[in-house]
């Protein structure tokens, strides 16, 4: 589970979380929404470990992320702290960022031998299962750059899922994809929901998509959330002005 603790987060003189409280049950799909500059790249980019808090703890399975543990005090988390925990975090970002000069199943096996020690046989044998998964189970020994962007993205979602993660963050991942890719690498998505129970944080502009994956949407205005609830209340009867007015510019 996910647990969002009183949390600040500022850039310069610009409060972008203003003692945010949330959390995400373990196995919960939960779709952060709201408007441009809301604080939602910035939430998984604090459960990547690429910002630090300015107030407020950030913890996963119960464990803290943003700190560590020195006595019964937690301090801002170090460096080797943080390379232990970030396993805990799979992320699917919106540009694949995949190693061009490896291979597909190379891609995948890579942080599972070289990260959590996995033998090759074990990690071959992983990759190739969830590259199964994706569709791509043919293409194990392609290069990358001579696939679609919707197969590299389909590669980044195995990648991620390989180091398994407690929780699985995706943050655009259809936004740099021509149209008619967009369909095959949500597809995996949805299965991916519904066959796994892996905790899942996303940030997307599908919003049909939000619906159809998520037990549950945060609307985000200004660094707060405005209003939650289960996908067919947001969408079909939002409350908050903010939503409905934020709904009816994007659907
Ligand atoms: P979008 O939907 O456009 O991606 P968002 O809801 O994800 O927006 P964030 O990217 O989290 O919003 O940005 C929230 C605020 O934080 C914005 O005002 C943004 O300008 C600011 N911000 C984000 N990253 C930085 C940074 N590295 N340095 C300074 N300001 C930043």
């Amino acid at each position: 589970m996910v647990l969002f603790d009183q949390v600040v987060k500022q850039f310069g003189s610009n409060i972008v979380l203003d003692h945010l409280d949330f959390s995400v049950a373990q196995g919960e799909r939960v779709t952060l929404i709201g408007p441009s500059g809301s604080g939602k790249t910035t939430i998984l980019r604090l459960l990547m470990t690429l910002e630090k808090v300015n107030g407020g703890v950030v913890y996963v399975e119960g464990e803290p992320l943003s700190h560590m543990k020195r006595g019964n005090q937690l301090v801002p988390a170090n460096e080797r702290y943080l390379r232990t925990v970030r396993k805990k975090i799979g992320m699917v970002f919106q540009q694949f960022n995949l190693f061009p000069n490896m291979k597909v199943l190379e891609n995948v096996t890579e942080a599972p031998i070289h990260v959590l020690g996995l033998s090759k046989d074990e990690a071959v044998e992983r990759a190739k299962q969830l590259l199964d998964l994706v569709g791509l189970g043919d293409r194990v020994n392609q290069h990358p750059t001579s696939l679609s962007g919707g197969q590299q993205q389909r590669v980044a979602i195995a990648r991620a899922l390989a180091m398994q993660p407690d929780v699985l963050l995706l943050d655009e991942v259809t936004s740099a994809l021509d149209p008619e890719l967009v369909a095959d690498v949500l597809n995996v998505l949805r299965d991916i929901a519904q066959t796994t129970t892996i905790t899942m944080l996303i940030v997307t502009h599908e919003m049909q998509f939000a619906r159809d994956v998520s037990n549950r949407i945060l609307m985000f205005d200004k660094g707060r959330i405005v209003e939650e609830g289960p996908p067919d209340k947001i969408f079909s009867n939002p409350e908050n002005e903010r939503t409905q007015t934020f709904l009816r510019a994007v659907l």
